[in-house]
């Protein structure tokens, strides 16, 4: 059916349904706005179809293998087999479960959804292309407008994604088959998860990374612990190197690399995995109908309630400034609408947690003690291992520590640094301890459940105390 031109208005058009849009739609109709949500894919934007849940379902699936398949020394011997087609049928369910509650929240709260593609036409309108042929397309003038188109994945000159021999992390989230080899090329944090599913499933892994370390920003003990763990599990590591072109060769495929003193090396593998980084998805909005212009960095700067320089334009998530992390995105579209909505909100980046999903986990939040120190702090550091908690060992996990980093002054905490089982859930009780102002004293006398892995946190905080129990006090 051809629709033709229609035009509409609404008080809030949302452009992008992913962890930022969907959230900012269902909190902009909570406050009664007339909202408009405007997707040209799948609800749920990258983070549900394409990102932190297939990856972490995949991630789940493969431990799960790889746990029974060595837990001989627990007295369990499995036969494993992965079934890559049930695994994918899972992961898929968990997709569909989750983007189908999106739409429906959507609409509960009064959210009007509307499929196509949009961009900017004019300050206060959008034109919007629906899908398919013939389908006509869609002026709607808006009083507020937030973007929160995402972002993509970056390509490496001549590594343009095939999907077949070069692929990009979606690619690897829908695999038929356990490929029998795998260069990736990058190993920031979406690299060093999905190396991880791969070596998981059996699949010969090299990560090429052109800096000499894994993932980029964490301190060297929190990354040294994810990377002798992945050596083990068979990951060879190529640091120094930079992908700098690939070819055909029976039936497989050649990459080569080269280093800074331009030697060059090949490796022969059945695939390549590029992931190296993301960027934000505005070329597509002709941002110049609107006059807004992305900073050098190609994000969109905005003030403390996400409103950018053009009045009543606000961007979150993954294009605007900050971590490209899935809760920031959430929490921005909620400030962005309640502010719309006239409520008094603000962002307060102090305390965004950050996890990889790697074996171990890393789970981090606010400052390292470097950056305490720059800060102008004298910061108490507090550690605990994870061999000397009981229950780490009992989950046959053992290696990582909880670190945290406190004002030694006032025993606020600054931050914290975890890497072990489930890093990615503690670090959330050190969050609310910075949102909260807690200090050093507020962990340790708050009474742990035993035995469990949190009992680290509280004995982190002891340690920076000097009262450490099952530590020494160093
Ligand atoms: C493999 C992988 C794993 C990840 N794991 C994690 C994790 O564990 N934790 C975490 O916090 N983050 C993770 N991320 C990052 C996370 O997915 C993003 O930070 C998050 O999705 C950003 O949300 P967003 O709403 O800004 O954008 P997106 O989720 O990218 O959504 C943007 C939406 O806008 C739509 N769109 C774009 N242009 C238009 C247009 N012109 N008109 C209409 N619609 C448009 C897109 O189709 C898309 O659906 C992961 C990412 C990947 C790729």
């Amino acid at each position: 059916m051809v629709v033709g031109d229609v035009s509409t208005g609404t008080e809030l058009a949302i452009i992008g349904a992913g962890p930022g849009g969907y959230v900012a739609a269902i909190r902009a109709g909570q406050l009664g706005l007339d909202v408009t949500l405007i997707e040209k894919d799948a609800w749920g934007g990258t983070c549900l179809n394409y990102g932190c849940i297939p990856s972490k379902a995949l991630i789940t699936a493969t431990d799960v293998g790889y746990e029974a398949d060595t837990a001989e020394e627990m007295g369990i011997h499995a036969d494993v087999k992965v079934d890559v087609d049930q695994m994918t049928t899972w992961k898929d369910g968990v997709v569909d479960q989750l983007t189908s509650g999106v739409e429906k929240l959507c609409k509960a709260n009064g959210v009007n959804l509307v499929e196509g593609v949009a961009e900017f036409e004019s300050e206060n309108k959008l034109r919007v292309a629906h899908a398919g042929d013939g389908q006509g397309s869609e002026t709607i003038e808006f009083e507020n407008a937030i973007i929160a188109t995402g972002s993509r994945p970056i390509e490496v000159p001549g590594f343009e994604y095939d999907g077949e021999h070069v692929l990009s992390s979606r690619d690897v989230l829908d695999l038929d088959r356990v490929p029998e080899s795998m260069v990736v090329v990058g190993g920031g944090y979406i690299g060093m998860e999905l190396s991880t599913v791969l070596a998981k499933m059996g699949c010969d892994v090299t990560v090429v990374e052109m800096l000499d370390d894994i993932l980029a920003g964490y301190e060297e003990d929190v990354t040294s612990v994810v990377r002798q763990n992945a050596q083990d599990l068979g990951i060879d590591f190529r640091f120094g190197e930079a992908a700098s072109d690939w070819e055909k060769r029976d039936g497989d495929i050649v990459v080569t690399t080269e280093n800074e003193a331009g030697e060059e090396f090949r490796y022969a593998t059945e695939k390549a995995f590029v992931a190296v980084g993301r960027q934000p998805v505005l070329d597509t909005l002709n941002l110049d109908a609107i006059g807004l212009e992305p900073n050098e960095d190609g994000h969109l700067e905005t003030d403390n309630q996400a409103e950018t320089d053009v009045e009543g334009v606000y961007a979150i998530g993954d294009v605007a400034t900050g971590p490209m992390l899935a809760h920031k995105a959430s929490k921005e579209g909620q400030v962005a609408a309640e502010a719309i909505a006239g409520e008094p909100a603000a962002l307060d980046y102090q305390a965004v947690p950050a996890a990889v999903f790697t074996d171990p986990e890393i789970g981090t939040v606010g400052m390292t003690e470097q950056e305490a120190e720059d800060a102008g702090f004298s910061p108490a550091v507090g550690n605990f291992p994870m061999r000397a908690s009981g229950r780490s060992l009992t989950t046959g996990n053992d290696d990582g520590f909880v670190r945290i980093v406190a004002d030694e002054e006032s025993g606020f905490i600054l931050g914290a640094q975890i890497v072990g089982p489930e890093a990615s859930e503690l670090v959330a009780e050190l969050g609310l301890a910075i949102e909260m102002g807690a200090t050093l004293e507020d962990v340790a006398a708050t009474i742990h459940t035993h035995p469990t892995l949190s009992e680290g946190v509280m004995e982190a905080a002891e340690h920076a105390l000097g009262h450490a129990i099952h530590t020494l006090n160093r």
